[in-house]
């Protein structure tokens, strides 16, 4: 602080008399890319929705989820992952020791495919600047993606998410670890199936927080 008042003299006696700010911060950044996000016609999934579900959470997370695209519940309000598959979202977040509120919540398409299929490859491409302008603002520390679908159109690639899931890619220079759709834990049919969907999942979860630990993954 009294750096700054020793700086700002400085800038008085030579006469300066208003400094201009220089780049936006993050906050405003966001804020921009949401109104973008809000206002976008650059697909037809703009003209199906009912709302544009940005992605919500913190600004400087350390980690950021992307699912493939909002489905019913989330088209109704707005919000990325509220439906059943949030709720469990939602617990893994918390078994992880984060909330809602610490990390950030995105999707690949901001617009509800109709009738929840998946999203196609022009929606996605056309989709992902948003995304990629979030992530580059955001700078989370690690992405989990969750599903073969957010997989594959981030990484441009035809991946098994049985396969690859846990293990740390890259994208754009952010580690990104897969991990399953918490839609696919749900829609197990069996109690056993079920049990070990969630403990794959956590045990992909558990990479996570190593590889934010520094440690070997
Ligand atoms: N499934 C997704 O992929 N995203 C959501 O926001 C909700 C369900």
């Amino acid at each position: 602080m009294k750096e700054l008042v020793e700086v700002l003299k400085f800038y008085k006696e030579i006469g300066v008399e208003f400094i201009e700010r220089s780049g936006k911060s993050p906050t405003d950044e966001l804020r921009e890319v949401t109104q973008e996000i809000l206002h976008c016609t650059r697909c037809d999934l703009h003209q199906t929705k009912k709302n544009y579900v940005p992605g919500e959470g913190c600004i400087n997370p350390e980690i950021m989820f992307v699912g493939e695209g909002p489905g019913e519940t989330e088209d109704n309000f707005g919000r990325p992952f509220i439906g059943n598959a949030g709720q469990l979202l939602d617990r893994v977040i918390e078994k992880m020791g984060y909330t809602r509120e610490t990390v950030f919540i995105a999707n690949i398409v901001k617009c509800r495919p109709p009738g929840n299929r998946e999203p196609n490859k022009i929606e996605a491409d056309t989709c992902l600047p948003h995304l990629i302008r979030q992530i580059d603002i955001l700078k989370p520390k690690v992405i989990v993606c969750l599903g073969r679908i957010a997989l594959n159109y981030l990484l441009g690639n035809d991946y098994s998410i049985m396969a690859e899931r846990g293990k740390v890619f890259s994208f754009r220079g952010t580690p990104m670890i897969p991990t399953y759709h918490p839609s696919y834990v749900l829609h197990q049919k069996t109690k056993e199936t079920t049990s070990k969907a969630k403990w794959d999942m956590w045990h992909d979860m558990e990479n996570v927080l190593a590889l934010l630990k520094g440690k070997p993954v």
